[in-house]
């Protein structure tokens, strides 16, 4: 059960979670190298028969150079690479492909905030310069208008180019982490169960809902995350029936479940866990029993994780133990996904995804139970998947 009283973290027992969870701040202050990326990225350009890749997601762009300004774009060719932004970002852009190991890599064009015709300007010169015939536009990640926006860029300079759809490229590419992007993302899950551990004993004054959400994004920030991943969320009592419930004003009481689903984000990783609390420390009646059924169907999945195991099997071993015990019209939401520069990511853990796992993939196992009126219980912890297993990322009590 969710007694976390008994595994140290209840008032008066609290481990030091900088020392015991979260470690030398100072020993991540780098920055993960992106070299590498951009070869892999032209790899998988020519078995899609690419020619040059627009690449608009500031994600993608931050995987592949190392820049994490808010305005961006950046061209990619089968031999060069342009990164664009405006003079807000000068300096930075410099300092982090730097730091990144990429600078050789790649040219850089700056245009002033209110005006890109700079930037479009060099990209227009890039694709004239490298004799391309077609250029992929990442057509998730764009309006139609900027598509109709670049063509009409293109014929105003009379440049005759075919613009294609291209999806998941540079996702496919950070499907699977690297060894400073898990470190980076154990980093920020160890922030996320150090800050539970400090509000938790919060729940003996009955904090409205809002209250204990505010307080954990404070310890997330003051044990060193740069922000939350995603909006937290903590329902308690009926409010635990809606999956993705605002945090409220209710009070929280001594007998609510109360479903506590947050996560840090450092360096740019996101971190993603989900605990069903109970401020008189276990619960009692049907929740207790389907408490009970989250945790033996979160175990099913997570002992099916490993490299070369279809998401589906996972999701499939998850829902088989809610549906054995009565609730499977109660879970309606997929078991998991992945989690990196986004808290939602590549792979889907779900019924009809066709996935595969892969050594080195970060994903979450998150089955939940959710009765109307009553309340519900979710169980999410985020996991690295290896050859044999998977090694958990989260560690609070459950
Ligand atoms: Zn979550
Ligand atoms: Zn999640």
């Amino acid at each position: 059960m969710n007694d976390m009283t008994s595994s140290g973290h209840g008032s008066g027992e609290l481990r030091d979670p900088v020392a015991d969870r979260v470690g030398n701040v100072a020993l991540f202050a780098v920055v993960p190298s992106a070299q590498g990326r951009l070869d892999r990225l032209r790899n998988i350009m020519v078995e899609r028969e690419i020619q040059g890749l627009l690449i608009s997601d500031l994600a993608n762009i931050r995987y592949l150079s190392g820049f994490s300004g808010s305005a961006a774009l950046m061209l990619v060719t089968g031999d060069r690479a342009l990164i664009t932004t405006d003079s807000r970002y000068a300096v930075q852009i410099e300092e982090e492909i730097d730091l990144a190991g990429v600078s050789g890599s790649m040219d850089i064009a700056i245009s002033s905030p209110s005006n890109q015709d700079g930037q479009k300007h060099a990209i227009v010169e890039m694709v004239r310069s490298s004799c391309i015939d077609h250029l992929a536009l990442e057509a998730d990640k764009i309006s139609w208008h900027t598509k109709k926006r670049w063509l009409e860029v293109f014929q105003e300079v009379k440049i005759n180019i075919g613009l294609q759809p291209a999806t998941g490229l540079v996702e496919q590419l950070r499907t699977v982490k690297d060894g400073m992007e898990i470190s980076l993302m154990h980093h920020a899950a160890a922030m996320a169960d150090a800050a539970l551990g400090k509000v938790y004993p919060m729940l003996d004054e009955h904090p409205q809902e809002k209250d204990f959400a505010l307080e954990l994004d404070w310890w997330m920030r003051k044990l060193g995350a740069d922000d939350r991943a995603f909006e937290t969320i903590v329902a308690a009592g009926p409010n635990g029936a809606k999956p993705h419930a605002q945090p409220s004003s209710r009070k929280i009481e001594n007998e609510d479940a109360v479903v506590v689903d947050f996560g840090a984000s450092f360096m740019g990783y996101c971190s993603d866990m989900t605990r069903t609390l109970c401020g008189a420390g276990k619960l009692s009646g049907e929740m207790a029993g389907v408490y009970d059924v989250v945790v033996r169907s979160q175990q099913a999945g997570i002992d099916t994780l490993r490299a070369g195991v279809k998401c589906s099997d996972v999701d499939r071993a998850c829902r088989e133990v809610i549906e054995d015990a009565g609730y499977g019209d109660k879970f309606a939401h997929s078991t998991g996904h992945g989690v990196g520069l986004y808290v939602h990511e590549s792979p889907v853990l779900g019924t009809r995804s066709e996935d595969v796992l892969q050594a080195g993939m970060v994903v979450t196992v998150e089955p939940g139970i959710y009765l109307p009126g009553v309340g519900g219980v979710r169980i999410e912890d985020m996991l690295v998947i290896t050859d044999d297993g998977c090694e958990s990322l989260t560690s609070s009590p459950k």
